[in-house]
């Protein structure tokens, strides 16, 4: 495998990482005092700048109005992205609204991407994807109460949604919900667009998450569906095809988080260097950065971010030359291992920083707060780890060592 990164995406790499260092960290103090929505005018600023930069949408197709980098290409821009939390939004490869403008692009009717896609890519409007439910298990996914029942030419959808991120200020969501309760169970739900203006679309209640409820693009909604109609002509791909079109949503977008996790893990390192370096602890001059035990979280972190920067490099290279589907235990791979090494690195950056680590004088609280999710969404720890030592445990007994590594 060839590792070099090409003269293009050096310098692409090297605009982006200036314009996160010059526009977006200097923002971050606003970021993290007010409200989200309020910072929409001068983030409306800097996501202008991108385009006339023509570094915008970078992972989509340039038929569509994006950059059209391949998954290794954008992985390396969502590195570099990730070290800000307004990275993503401001460049306009954020999640759910990359996925939502995939799954528009592969299955949408045409009236649809002029609806919806069009819009979603030149950033004029915003989405969500409305799938976890509050009284089901959001890992078995197969299990959803929501329906969309038929009505003459509409559906008519009805179900108490949560963790639809983003939903506030959405224009639209793409709701999970059964359409063929009779059909095999992987077959019995399906993906339909809703409009947020409509009548029966209920936000509840922006969800306090980790003692912040959040605003606009930072929020997690709660929402009721109570007799929601939309037309059929919303139906995003076959009907009964949602946990198809579901997954190849998931393959990508697991990259797309990894990737962001590894920019999280560079910034808090980058800041917990800086500290060890600078903060004196001894009358005679000795900074944090001489004693034994911070210089083995240095070590363990740079070897850590190494390796899982490797791990999902070579997930990514997988999905780009033999699809999704092969490269599924990699991306499992990548989901469990990079979600817990984020905390990890995360953690000590706050402990060499004490008190200070604490407040919000500095990014790294705000990651520690957010990032605790990454072991909980797009599959658990738990079920990540579950599927691959069911595959392992396979393959040892058929084809013993060899086979379990290669999996
Ligand atoms: C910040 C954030 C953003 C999100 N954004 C979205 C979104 O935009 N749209 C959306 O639809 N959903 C979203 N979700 C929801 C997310 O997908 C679910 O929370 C996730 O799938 C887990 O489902 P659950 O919360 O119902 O937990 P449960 O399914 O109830 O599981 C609880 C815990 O049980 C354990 N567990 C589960 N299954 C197993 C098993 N088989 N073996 C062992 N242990 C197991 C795991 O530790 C798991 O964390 C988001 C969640 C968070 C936290």
């Amino acid at each position: 495998m060839d590792f070099e990164i090409s003269e293009k995406m050096k310098v692409i790499l090297d605009m982006i990482n200036e314009f996160v260092d010059k526009e977006l960290i200097p923002l971050e103090q606003e970021f993290l005092h007010k409200e989200f929505k309020e910072l929409l005018p001068v983030l409306r600023e800097k996501r202008e700048m991108v385009k006339q930069m023509e570094l915008w949408a970078p992972n989509q197709p340039k038929g569509i109005g994006g950059m059209g980098l391949d998954l290794v290409e954008h992985g390396l821009v969502s590195e570099a992205l990730g070290r800000t939390p307004i990275g993503h939004y401001v460049f306009n490869c954020q999640a759910p609204d990359a996925g939502n403008i995939e799954v528009l692009h592969k299955h949408g009717t045409d009236e649809q991407k002029e609806k919806y896609l069009v819009p979603l890519v030149n950033g004029d409007i915003r989405s969500c994807f409305s799938m976890t439910e509050v009284d089901m298990p959001g890992s078995n996914p197969i299990m959803l109460e929501t329906t969309a029942v038929k009505d003459g030419s509409d559906y008519i959808i009805n179900g108490h949604k949560w963790y639809t991120t983003s939903a506030d200020g959405a224009e639209f969501a793409i709701v999970m919900a059964v359409t063929n309760p009779e059909a095999s169970k992987y077959m019995q739900a399906s993906m339909i667009i809703v409009p947020t203006k409509t009548e029966g679309f209920n936000l509840v209640r922006n969800i306090p998450v980790m003692g912040h409820e959040g605003s606009d693009y930072s929020s997690h909604g709660e929402i009721l569906y109570q007799s929601c109609r939309v037309p059929q002509s919303n139906l995003l791909g076959p009907e009964g095809h949602g946990f198809v079109i579901a997954q190849e949503r998931l393959g990508p977008g697991r990259i797309h988080h990894c990737m962001r996790w590894l920019g999280v893990c560079n910034r808090s390192f980058d800041l917990m260097c800086k500290r060890a370096n600078e903060r004196v602890i001894t009358p005679d001059g000795k900074t944090l950065g001489t004693q034994q035990i911070i210089r083995a979280w240095i070590a363990e972190s740079a070897a850590e971010i190494k390796a899982i920067r490797l791990m999902t490099l070579n997930a990514a290279w997988q999905i780009e030359k033999h699809g999704d589907k092969a490269a599924r235990y990699d991306i499992s791979f990548i989901k469990f291992v990079v979600a817990n090494t984020v905390q990890k690195v995360i953690d000590r950056a706050l402990q060499v920083h004490g008190g200070l680590g604490m407040t919000d004088d500095t990014i790294i609280s705000y990651f520690y707060r957010h990032e605790r999710a990454a072991r909980i969404f797009d599959g658990a720890d738990e079920v990540h780890k579950m599927s691959v030592a069911k595959k392992i445990l396979r393959a040892h007994k058929e084809g013993g060592i060899r086979a379990a590594l290669d999996i």
